[in-house]
């Protein structure tokens, strides 16, 4: 399935929720969700009532639209949650969550978690010294991540960072930002994932 390159705050709207794709933008009166709170489209103002399936179905595209998921790739996601021990629902948050770009975004090395994809796939980021230019490779407890020396120059990264600078980093990961350096610390529990999902309507989703 081919990404979605729309208008990203009808997915907000959509979901009926926020889903921070957006940046800086998500966080001023310039929301589209605090301004229209009705889905998008013509029937976007009717009522609707969710069935069971509707729950469940707008769970997952919820998640996959946070963390900026493709289907085959989110329910790869899933099949590799279940076989872990634990939780399946918590598990699929806690992989989402290990993903570069998501990481990336946390530290506040990118504004968005579509520009954090964007400047993995160019090649900005160390991963324990080594250059990884995938979005969705899996960090674990212990890696480090630094940007790269030429990156650092470059006047648009030093915007972003400056822009980010406020930012408060979840417990999970440490972050030096005099070195730009980063450790992860461990994987986070549920308590401190942050997005906006029930995540056992995804579960019931995907074992039918
Ligand atoms: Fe748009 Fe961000 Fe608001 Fe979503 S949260 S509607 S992406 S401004």
């Amino acid at each position: 399935m081919a990404r979605y390159t729309g208008a990203v705050c009808k997915l907000c709207r959509r979901e009926g929720k926020k889903l921070f794709l957006k940046g800086d933008r998500c966080y001023t009166g310039k929301c589209s969700v605090d301004r229209r709170t009705y889905a998008p489209g013509q029937h976007g103002q009717s009522r609707k009532k969710n069935s069971e399936y509707g729950l469940q179905l707008r769970a997952k595209q919820q998640a996959r639209r946070f963390y900026g998921i493709q289907e085959g790739q989110f329910h790869k996601y899933f099949l590799m949650a279940e076989r872990q021990v634990g939780m399946t629902g918590e598990n699929l948050l806690r992989l989402c969550e290990s993903r570069l770009d998501n990481v990336v975004y946390s530290l506040g090395w990118a504004s968005s978690r579509a520009q954090a994809r964007q400047l993995v796939t160019h090649g900005h980021f160390k991963v324990n010294g080594h250059k990884v230019n995938i979005p969705s490779y899996l960090l674990k407890s212990g890696d480090e991540l630094t940007i790269k020396e030429k990156s650092r120059e470059s006047e648009k990264f030093k915007a972003v960072l400056e822009s980010n600078a406020s930012k408060p980093v979840p417990e999970w990961l440490e972050l030096d930002s005099q070195a730009l350096k980063a450790k992860v610390l461990d994987l986070p529990s549920r308590e401190q994932v942050s997005a906006p999902v029930e995540e056992h309507f995804i579960v019931e989703f995907y074992s039918k």
